[in-house]
C-alpha cells in the first residue's frame, strides 16, 4: 500500500484520481484550497479510512508528518476563464507552489509528477505536436500566466531532478473531459453540454474551425499512473489524437442528445490556439499507452453526469 499525495485533489482530474487510487488500495492525502474546485467532488472518498483531506494553498510550504511515496501535482486553475481572473495567482501557483511541492518531494524522497499541458506549445506551427516541439507562446498575452507558468514548472521539475536527483515526471495533458468537470468552468465541453441541456444556443467562438483533441478522463488517469510507475523523466504527451473542430464537437453533441439548439457566433478570445493534436508515439512506446474511450462514449457519460448536478 502506497501513500500518495494529490495536490489539487478536489479538482476535475484530481478528484477522479483520488477515487481511482483509493480503489487501487492506496492511502490518499488530498491537498486543495478549493480555489477552483469543489469539496463535493471527493464526497465519496470522505468516509474511507485511507483518505485524508487537507485544506491548504500550495503557495505556502507544506509539512506532512508521514512518509509519502508519490506526489501528483495537479494544483492550478486550468480553465482559461478561471486562470485569467487572477493571473498573478496563477503564476504564483505554478512557480512558488511547484517549488513547495518539489521541496516536499526532496525531503520525503517521493516520486513527483507534474500536470503540464499542451498549452506549452502555444499557437503551434507543427501538427501533430511532438514533445520535441518547443512551442510558440506569447509571453505577455492573456493566456501567458498559465502557458508560461506551466513552462517554468517544467523547468523547475527538470532542475530539481538534475540538481537534487528528485524522481520527477512531466505529463503534457491535452484537452480532457468527463465527470466532475465544473458545469460553469467556461470550457467548451461543459459550455456546450450545459447550453444543450438548458435549450440555449451553442456559443461558437470565432467561426468554430479551431481544432482540439479531446480525451476521456479514464484514459488520462491510465497514462499518468503508467508514467509515475515508469522511469521516464522527460515530458510526455498524453492526449487523444482524434482532432476535430469545435463546430464538429457541437454537431456531435447535438446528434447524441437530439437537441434543437442552434449555433450563435461570439468573438474568438485573444491568443486562442487554432489547433491542438498530440503526437503520442512516445507514450505508446515508453508506456505502452494509447487512449481507449471513443469520443461519443465519453461524451454520453459526461452528459449523464452534468444532467445530475
Ligand atoms: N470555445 C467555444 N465556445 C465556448 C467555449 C469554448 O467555441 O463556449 C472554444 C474556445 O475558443 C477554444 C476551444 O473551444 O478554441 C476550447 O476551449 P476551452 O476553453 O475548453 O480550452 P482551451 O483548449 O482553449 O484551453
Amino acid at each position: 500500500m502506497k501513500t500518495i499525495l494529490i495536490a489539487g485533489g478536489c479538482g476535475f482530474i484530481g478528484s477522479n484520481l483520488c477515487i481511482r487510487l483509493l480503489n487501487d488500495n492506496n492511502k490518499v492525502i488530498c491537498v486543495d484550497n478549493l480555489y477552483s474546485s469543489k469539496i463535493e467532488n471527493i464526497k465519496t472518498c470522505m468516509d474511507n479510512e485511507n483518505f485524508t483531506f487537507i485544506n491548504h494553498n500550495i503557495i505556502e510550504p507544506l509539512y506532512i508528518d508521514k512518509g509519502i511515496d508519490e506526489i501528483y501535482h495537479l494544483a492550478c486553475p486550468a480553465s482559461p476563464q478561471i486562470y485569467q481572473k487572477d493571473p498573478i495567482y496563477t503564476l504564483k501557483t505554478n512557480f512558488v507552489g511547484t517549488m513547495n511541492l518539489l521541496e516536499l518531494a526532496r525531503i520525503k524522497s517521493s516520486k513527483i509528477v507534474l500536470a503540464s499541458t499542451s498549452e506549452i506549445y502555444g499557437e503551434p506551427q507543427v501538427s501533430p505536436q511532438p514533445e520535441t516541439y518547443r512551442g510558440n507562446v506569447n509571453t505577455i498575452g492573456i493566456r501567458s500566466c498559465y502557458d508560461e507558468g506551466k513552462r517554468i514548472a517544467e523547468t523547475l521539475f527538470m532542475d530539481y531532478h538534475k540538481q537534487y536527483n528528485v524522481q520527477t515526471r512531466i505529463v503534457r495533458i491535452f484537452n480532457t473531459y468527463g465527470p466532475n468537470m465544473d458545469k460553469y468552468d467556461g470550457r467548451v465541453v461543459t459550455n456546450f453540454i450545459s447550453q444543450i441541456l438548458n435549450n440555449e444556443s451553442i456559443t461558437l467562438y470565432g467561426d468554430g474551425s479551431q481544432t482540439r483533441s479531446f480525451q476521456y478522463i479514464d484514459d488520462l488517469l491510465d497514462g499518468i499512473i503508467k508514467l509515475i510507475d515508469s522511469e521516464y523523466i522527460y515530458p510526455i504527451n498524453i492526449g487523444n489524437p482524434n482532432e476535430i473542430t469545435v463546430k464538429q464537437l457541437a454537431s456531435i453533441l447535438i446528434e447524441i442528445t437530439g437537441s434543437n439548439s442552434k449555433f450563435i457566433y461570439k468573438p474568438l478570445p485573444l491568443d486562442d490556439p487554432t489547433n491542438r493534436n498530440p503526437e503520442i508515439q512516445l507514450a505508446k512506446k515508453i508506456l505502452n499507452w494509447e487512449p481507449q474511450v471513443e469520443l461519443k462514449t465519453g461524451l454520453i457519460k459526461t452528459i449523464q453526469y452534468l444532467q445530475n448536478c
